[in-house]
């Protein structure tokens, strides 16, 4: 076990380069070409299968171990966020208005480096190992385009296992690990609607069909369906967080338009609450006289770790690293993430890591998104190493064709 961390550590100057190279040259969104040349070169040389993506800049690459076996997929996202970096770091962004504030220059870094260890266990490997080299994460479905595009199918057989890491600046200490069997971060869905009325005189409402009152109606209705139609330990959360509407204070518009997050912690709550805030705004609307259209925009949902696969994982950290390194995820998290697509359909466990800089206070450090959030390099080697290491073992534990399936080991 100690071997691969080793292996791991022997590299982090070159992890290092190629996550401060990535992070001084941030790209938004699906098409990321200047990092996708980086995991390239980062790559090259290396056995592997490499496929590039054909919607988005995505990386597939493939390591077939020397004996047949399983598959298991790694992942790492790619993509920074449109925020102007104010960090004062040496190797902070050279693109004005655009940074790596959620570290995924981190996860890139790592898994390249997972490609790099395992490429040279290749002898040791039974099975095959797809990395997931992802763009557009933040907001624009890459997950779901390279699922489209035949990610999971990769390898030749559909991964028994995946896996991937976040990191964190602030909340866990620097180098500790943390993750939750079930809801590890919450569904994300972006309710768009207007509300059509008929404008008029403002002195006139009677003669108008009035969208402001019966959207201000909808907005307080929404709140009360999360409070009265939702089990308090399985919740939701409805934010409006835009309402348009009109231009004079003495004019009745046509219509308001309003847009809402919508964050669910389980599949079932989440079916029911984009079912039930469609049947408010409907039915609050209709009340009135009104119409309105609404739609769900943007969606990601439930990030769920499987049982068995989060003990795995947790099993494996604390005997690479000890039981001080890990901590269990209390709650889920509100944020979201598009793995959740990929563990949909493979079981798997999404793992925190704490990578806040040295000398600063998980409580109070500025946290991922934040133009001051600082990832540090230290964690580079043990995030690569873990990410190996769980590929590794987990091919390990795979049956041989015809045997019983390996539980024990699995755990
Ligand atoms: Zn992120």
């Amino acid at each position: 076990m100690a071997e691969l961390r080793d292996e791991a550590a022997a590299i982090c100057d070159e992890l290092a380069e190629l996550r401060r190279a990535i992070h001084r040259e941030p790209e938004l969104g699906l098409d990321l070409p200047l990092t996708q040349q980086k995991v390239l070169a980062a790559l090259d040389g290396l056995p592997l299968e490499i496929r590039r993506g054909e919607s988005l800049s995505a990386v597939t690459a493939v390591l077939r171990g020397a004996r047949p076996g399983a598959t298991v997929l790694l992942r790492g996202d790619m993509d920074a966020l449109p925020v102007t970096e104010r960090t004062g770091l040496p190797y902070a962004s050279r693109v004005d208005g655009v940074m790596h504030a959620c570290g995924h220059d981190l996860h890139t870094a790592m898994l390249a480096g997972a490609a790099r260890v395992l490429s040279a266990r290749r002898g040791d490997l039974a099975g095959n190992v797809i990395f997931m080299f992802q763009p557009g994460e933040e907001s624009e479905g890459g997950a779901s385009r390279m699922i489209d595009e035949g990610v999971l199918d990769a390898a030749g057989s559909r991964p028994v296992a995946a896996f991937g890491l976040h990191v964190a600046s602030a909340l866990l200490p620097r180098g500790w690990f943390s993750t939750r069997a079930g809801a590890l971060m919450a569904a994300a869905d972006t309710m768009e609607l207007t509300v059509r009325g008929r404008g008029g005189h403002g002195s006139q409402p009677h003669l108008a069909a009035d969208p402001v009152q019966a959207a201000c109606e909808i907005v307080t209705a929404l709140q009360a369906m999360v409070t009265r139609r939702f089990d308090v330990f399985d919740p939701v959360v409805i934010s409006v967080g835009s309402f348009h509407a009109g231009t004079a204070s003495n004019v009745i518009p046509d219509e308001a338009r309003l847009s809402a997050t919508v964050r669910s912690f389980s599949p079932g709550a989440r079916q029911r609450v984009l079912e039930e805030a469609l049947r408010v705004v409907h039915g609050v609307a209709a009340a009135h006289g009104l119409s309105a259209d609404a739609e769900f925009v943007d969606s990601y949902p439930v990030t769920v770790n499987d049982a068995a696969e989060t003990t795995f994982a947790t099993r494996t950290v604390t005997d690479m690293f000890g039981d001080s390194r890990f901590i269990p995820t209390p709650n889920p998290i509100t944020g979201s993430e598009d793995f959740s697509l990929v563990l949909e359909q493979v079981p798997g466990a999404f793992i925190l890591l704490g990578a806040g800089p040295p000398d600063s206070d998980p409580a109070t450090a500025p946290y991922n998104h934040s133009a001051e959030a600082v990832f540090d390099d230290a964690v580079l080697a043990d995030g690569t190493a873990l990410l190996a290491e769980l590929a590794m073992r987990r091919l390990g534990a795979a049956p041989e064709p015809g045997a019983a399936p390996a539980e024990t080991v699995r755990g």
